[in-house]
């Protein structure tokens, strides 16, 4: 039996997951699938695997002895909640264990194990009735990444396929399938009769732990790391005791913050620590590996404006906390970022306590967004932004795009301030802003992107018939089948539609198959460095800045207009700019006049060579090629309101 310490005991009385113990239980029970829905913080990730645990499961010489596997999206999540369960879990603690791409502690001993989304999804691939387990929770549901997705449609499968084989054989048993949700946006599981062909149980655990105070700015800046420079500023010095947490969309945005508050708090010097290299190639594919981080400094030069009056709110009004006299908080910053690329080791540095008398603040990109509790943090900074992977669909091109979130993932954001005591949440837009430009959901990432990358991993998987498998969200079946279509032509599959050799190896690579393709096409004809090349170009968006941006547009004049002297030199230097242009295009094709691919190869060799904004500017490529008219809050632009330039 479980021996935990009176802190933890007393904590875990006071969640709301606890009081549905029995409850969940007695569910999971009678069904092989249960669907839990609980607010953030209220026990769900903690308690759900412990349950399970004290009911026997895991346990060697109890009837259902494989193990609980639990799967997280992201990497700090897993390896921080096995922590957390291991430390409540006390004299039997050991047996809580992580595994992800690279590293885990999974012994004999394990009968809690946390997980990314990726590593499950290839032990179903190895096994596909995943002997090895007797539970498997599939928590943060409701984030929907298309390996949660794949996850779902496989696991129903599997949970089908151990059910007949328990009825075969008694010595199997059936595999029991919890899935986890902080939404109430289940019914694209709970109504899909190709997923579940009845509805699971949905159990419910309501009420947040800690209330979370939430304060809206009177007016949206579009410079919201300035903005949030000067709010944490003014918070640092007026907020009683607390831990903050920002949240901004990406590493240099982080890394600019950073900086500046350690100038303006006069501390050392930034670290982000080095970058995760991508290289295994028997590792699974996490939704960290897909993410390349920043493309450098993308923020918008539009405003955005709300209805809303353009008063500034007094600082010493702002941060006034109602009832709260308390005291003000310590004078130093103790400043960690936090995001996927950064090693796994650096990014559980916020777990630790800082240091006596300094603030923790945390920097961070929607990582902490879920599942995290980053103990002691009481003010959560939300810029309102996400950076997120857009796709066209027809050249499968990838870009990064900034973009309001969802309400479910502002109020995920909030909830991180009510994790270990009552907090606030300071959103750094104004509640109009909120109310008509942010979706009540995001959209499924599978309907986000295209699909040929899913249908090659389903096929990995030999998975022949991909249309019938159970997508929680279907993807169109024309898309489908353009899917197949594109993969007989690259060889990754045969065309009776089984997975090639091919095709496996396509397979591994973090890549749309077309580039993965064009890599093992390099690496045949001994050019890799030349493709790797390449695809990255392919990969960004527009690199190219068009003529008419970069050449000044010269109105055409009447025959006889009076020409000014400034006229001259304006259309004079027009021309020059319009020569060296023409120049720089021309050399870039020096190798071959005809070839795009050719020109982009020559592009990113160059500046490989001297990978400065300086050399961009001077040979007319975007240093961040990110389209600010596509950003989202591109709304209007008041007269009164000046442009910046570039
Ligand atoms: P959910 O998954 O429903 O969002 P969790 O099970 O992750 O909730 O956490 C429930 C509560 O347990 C948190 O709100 C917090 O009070 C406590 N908790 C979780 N992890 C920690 C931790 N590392 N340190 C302190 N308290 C924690
Ligand atoms: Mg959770």
């Amino acid at each position: 039996s479980v021996e935990r310490s009176p802190d933890i005991q007393t904590v875990r009385l006071q969640l709301p997951v606890v009081a549905e113990e029995q409850k969940i239980m007695e569910a999971v029970h009678n069904s092989n699938l249960v669907v839990v829905y609980g607010a953030t913080g209220s026990g769900k990730t903690t308690q759900v695997p412990q349950f399970l645990f004290e009911a026997g499961y895991g346990s060697l010489g109890s009837p259902t002895p494989g193990m609980i596997g639990v799967t997280q999206p992201r990497r700090v999540a897993a390896v921080s909640m096995a922590k957390r369960v291991g430390d409540e879990m006390g004299n039997q603690g050991k047996k809580v264990a992580y595994q992800i791409r690279f590293e885990g502690t999974v012994s004999q001993d394990t009968a809690i194990k946390f997980m990314t989304d990726g590593v499950l999804l290839r032990e179903v691939a190895q096994d596909i009735a995943l002997r090895k387990y007797s539970a498997i929770i599939i928590d943060e549901a409701h984030e929907r990444s298309v390996n949660t997705d794949i996850l779902i449609g496989m696991l129903s499968r599997v949970v089908k396929l151990r059910q007949e084989m328990a009825q075969e054989d008694q010595s199997t048993k059936p595999l029991k399938l919890i899935i986890m949700s902080a939404t109430l946006r289940i019914t694209d599981f709970t109504e899909n009769t190709t997923l579940f062909s009845e509805p699971p149980p949905v159990l419910q655990a309501e009420g947040r732990q800690y209330p979370v105070t939430t304060h809206f700015s009177r007016r949206t800046n579009h410079d919201y790391v300035e903005e949030a420079f000067q709010k944490i500023s003014k918070g640092h010095k007026k907020l009683p005791p607390g831990g903050i947490l920002v949240f901004l969309t990406g590493q240099n945005e982080i890394t600019q913050l950073s900086k500046k508050l350690k100038e303006a708090f006069r501390m050392g010097h930034t670290s982000t620590g080095p970058q995760v290299r991508i290289s295994g190639k028997d590792a699974p594919i996490e939704t960290e590996d897909i993410d390349f981080g920043d493309f450098g400094d993308d923020r918008n030069d539009d405003f955005d404006e709300d209805d809303e009056a353009d008063i500034d709110v007094g600082e010493d009004e702002e941060f006034k906390l109602e009832g709260e006299e308390e005291e003000t908080g310590p004078a130093k910053m103790h400043i960690l970022p936090l995001y996927s690329l950064l090693p796994t080791k650096e990014q559980l540095r916020v777990f630790e306590p800082p240091p006596e008398g300094s603030r923790l603040v945390v920097l961070a990109t929607n990582v902490a967004e879920t599942s995290l509790t980053i103990p002691g943090i009481r003010y959560v900074f939300d810029c309102g932004r996400s950076k997120e992977r857009k796709y066209d669909k027809n050249t499968g091109v990838q870009s990064f795009e900034i973009s309001w979130i969802s309400k479910a993932s502002a109020s995920q954001r909030a909830g991180r301030a009510g994790r270990t005591g009552p907090g606030h949440c300071y959103r750094l837009y104004s509640s109009a802003v909120y109310e008509r430009d942010f979706e009540e959901f995001a959209e499924p990432e599978i309907l986000r992107m295209p699909i040929e990358g899913v249908v090659l991993q389903l096929k990995s998987m030999n998975l022949q018939h991909v249309i019938n498998f159970p997508f929680p969200t279907p993807p169109d079946r024309q898309s489908l089948a353009s899917s197949e279509k594109l993969l007989t032509y690259l060889s990754a599959i045969s065309p009776t539609g089984q997975i090639t050799s091919t095709g496996a190896t396509m397979s591994i690579f973090p890549l749309s198959p077309r580039f993965a393709r064009i890599l093992l096409v390099g690496h045949l004809h001994d050019c890799l460095p030349y493709t790797i090349a390449l695809v990255a170009g392919l990969s960004a968006a527009d690199i190219f800045i068009p003529s008419n941006q970069a050449i000044p547009q010269i109105a055409a004049l009447e025959p006889d207009t009076y020409l000014t002297a400034l006229d001259h030199a304006e259309s004079e230097r027009a021309a020059a700019i319009r020569r060296h242009f023409n120049a720089v295009q021309k050399s870039f094709c020096f190798l071959d006049s005809k070839s795009d691919a050719i020109k982009l190869l020559q592009v990113v060799g160059e500046f490989a060579h001297e990978p400065t904004e300086t050399w961009c500017i001077s040979h007319f490529i975007c240093y961040a090629p990110i389209s600010p008219l596509s950003q989202p809050w591109h709304i209007k632009i008041n007269s009164h309101h000046r442009h910046r330039n570039r």
